[in-house]
């Protein structure tokens, strides 16, 4: 049996590692866990699917459906699968699954979860309005809420925000940007 190599987080990070380690590993069980619907995803594509360029949030992923990069790398990928667990003594992750906990055992582990974005350091930072940008899967709501806005302030001044603000600029009657 071939090494058991788990991945957990499918964006540009675990997906590369899944196709290198299946390179340099013919024999290698590898499985890609990911909790979101996309996996090698694109985040620097939300800003023209906020605003509307960019038309469906499957089009910010490379591989849609996933079983195509699964197939072509003969690597078990699981989309909705959000790893809560890491057991390394045994060498098992946790999934959440749907209503089931699946677990993987692991010779090899690599977590590739990215990165969070920070939350505004005040009380009700997360009322219903308040939104964060950072994965693909998010990004339905972000519109949705967008949508309903009359105005939107954008919290965040390096490129991200710019090009949030300039998106929304276009189809938002107003956008303030806040540095
Ligand atoms: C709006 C925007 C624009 C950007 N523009 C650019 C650009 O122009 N050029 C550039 O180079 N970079 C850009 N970036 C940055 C780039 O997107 C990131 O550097 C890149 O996505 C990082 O890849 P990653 O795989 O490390 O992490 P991520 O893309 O964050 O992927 C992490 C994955 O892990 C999954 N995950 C997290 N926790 C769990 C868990 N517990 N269980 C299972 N799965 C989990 C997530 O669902 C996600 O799919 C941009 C980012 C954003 C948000």
């Amino acid at each position: 049996m071939g090494k058991r190599v788990v991945i957990v987080g499918g964006g540009a990070a675990g997906a590369s590692a899944a196709a290198r380690a299946r390179r340099l590993d013919p024999e290698a069980e590898i499985v890609m866990l990911d909790k979101g619907l996309f996996i090698s995803h694109a985040p620097c594509g939300i800003p023209y699917y906020i605003g509307g360029v960019v038309k469906e949030a499957q089009d910010l992923a490379i591989y849609t459906p996933p079983e195509e990069f699964a197939k072509e790398r003969r690597i078990t990928v699981k989309i909705n699968a959000e790893v809560f667990d890491v057991d390394t003594k045994n060498q098992v992750v946790y999934a959440r699954e749907g209503n089931e906990t699946v677990k993987y055992q692991w010779d090899v582990l690599i977590i590739a979860t990215g990165a969070k974005p920070i939350t505004l350091p005040v009380e009700g930072h997360d009322l219903n309005g308040i939104l964060t940008l950072r994965l693909p899967h998010e990004a339905p709501k972000l519109r949705e809420e967008v949508e309903k806005a009359s105005t939107v302030a954008v919290v965040g001044g390096g490129y991200i925000g710019l090009e949030v603000a300039e998106r929304l600029g276009t189809s938002v009657r107003g956008c303030s940007y806040l540095r």
